[in-house]
């Protein structure tokens, strides 16, 4: 028989994350479920971008029947908790993934792949960066182009082409 878990194996209030999503539930009165703790403590484990589905279906692995619709609701609340970032890469469905430092994205547009590279001479300009008649909250650099797999798949494709192009003379 499955038990079902305790509010308390996932709301440990001693990790500074639960805490600020305990503040802001509180603050807008809403109830600390077992459910949203249960996603929350999923998100922390990952290191990576996600999606959705992808969210999903681990917190699904981990015994644990979620909605979609209640992930969907959760992560628009860390969202608002300014505890995770939204990001809509062209083509692609929406990724998300915990405020930590601020990054830069490649994003290769022939496999989809997403790297991350800390820029700080990007990030020191940025943070001197005043606008007129604005004020930055934060920001997000997209760079698209190839990465060095596909760079080398369409190379290779290339070199075979060609090669049967000189056999064919
Ligand atoms: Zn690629
Ligand atoms: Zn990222």
């Amino acid at each position: 028989m499955r038990t079902d878990p305790n509010i308390e194996d996932f709301a440990d209030s001693n990790n500074p994350v639960v805490r600020k999503f305990n503040e802001y539930l509180d603050a807008h009165g809403m109830r600390r479920t077992t459910e949203r703790y249960a996603i929350l403590n999923r998100i922390l484990s990952i290191n990576e971008h996600f999606t959705i589905e992808e969210l999903q279906q681990m917190i699904v692995g981990d015994g644990f029947h979620v909605s979609r619709s209640t992930v969907y609701n959760t992560i628009e609340l860390l969202i608002d908790a300014k505890m995770l970032r939204r990001h809509v890469f062209e083509g692609m469905q929406a990724q998300y993934e915990r405020i930590t430092m601020p990054h830069t994205h490649l994003v290769c547009t022939t496999c989809g792949k997403v790297k991350e590279v800390k820029d700080p001479n990007f990030a020191a300009f940025m943070n001197a960066r005043r606008f007129n008649a604005f004020n930055t909250d934060h920001y997000s650099l997209y760079v698209y182009g190839t990465c060095s797999t596909c760079a080398r798949k369409t190379k290779r494709t290339q070199a075979s082409a060609e090669e049967n192009k000189q056999k064919r003379k």
